[in-house]
């Protein structure tokens, strides 16, 4: 069989997991797919937007001008209805410096302790944009999962805040779906599925 033309895309993470959930998620064989490790980019864009779109924005195109790649970015977080949306774009520090995810899941817990059922409604919420080798911006899309904040964590699969993030149409948290699953319906693979006709456009383009 004769191999198709292949583009190298980067995806703006060192985490090679990442990278393997967006290739599973954008099925499309012509990609070569990269981490900012592969791309030997060893710097960290500063996330100090507003929104998570910033934050996505900056990023991809931060990385793009340096690799000179095609770049996927994005950025995601938990919003808190009873926080007044927070923690929001500061999710992954919530708490402070040098916590685990369970220490920072638990901390959210205790900051809920006296809000009942009824008000615990949350939501993940994802950004990913698209940079072409220049830096420029091509587009970017959202993607959100709504759900409720558990009494205690249940579960044991997916990271982060998935144990506490309960999904009430189907009465279990995140950490208590199966992977595939849990890509249908979350904020990533929402987002993932909304760039997927953008980033095959840019790629036919690129041909
Ligand atoms: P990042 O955008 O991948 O850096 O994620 C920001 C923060 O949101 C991290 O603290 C993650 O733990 C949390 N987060 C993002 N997506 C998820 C998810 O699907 N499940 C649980 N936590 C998530």
């Amino acid at each position: 069989m004769t191999k198709k033309y292949t583009r190298q895309l980067l995806v703006a993470t060192h985490n090679p997991g990442k990278v393997a959930e967006y290739a599973d998620l954008l099925e499309d064989d012509r990609i070569d797919w990269l981490s900012l490790d592969d791309a030997g980019i060893i710097n960290y864009a500063d996330e100090a937007g507003a929104t998570f779109q910033e934050n996505a924005e900056i990023k991809a195109s931060v990385y793009a001008r340096q690799s000179g790649l095609l770049t996927l970015a994005d950025d995601s977080g938990l919003e808190v209805d009873a926080l007044g949306g927070a923690p929001g774009v500061m999710t992954a520090r919530y708490g402070g410096e040098g916590l685990t995810p369970a220490e920072r899941y638990l901390r959210l817990l205790e900051a809920l302790v006296d809000v009942p059922e009824a008000e615990r409604t949350a939501r993940f919420r994802c950004v990913i944009a698209l940079a072409a080798a220049d830096g420029t911006i091509l587009g970017s899309a959202e993607g959100v999962c709504e759900g409720q904040i558990a009494l205690e964590p249940m579960g044991e699969g997916g990271f982060g805040y998935d144990p506490v993030f309960y999904l009430p149409g189907r009465g279990v948290t995140m950490a208590q779906l199966p992977a595939g699953e849990k890509h249908r319906i979350s904020h990533r693979g929402r987002a993932a599925y909304s760039i997927g006709p953008l980033l095959r456009r840019t790629l036919r383009e690129m041909e």
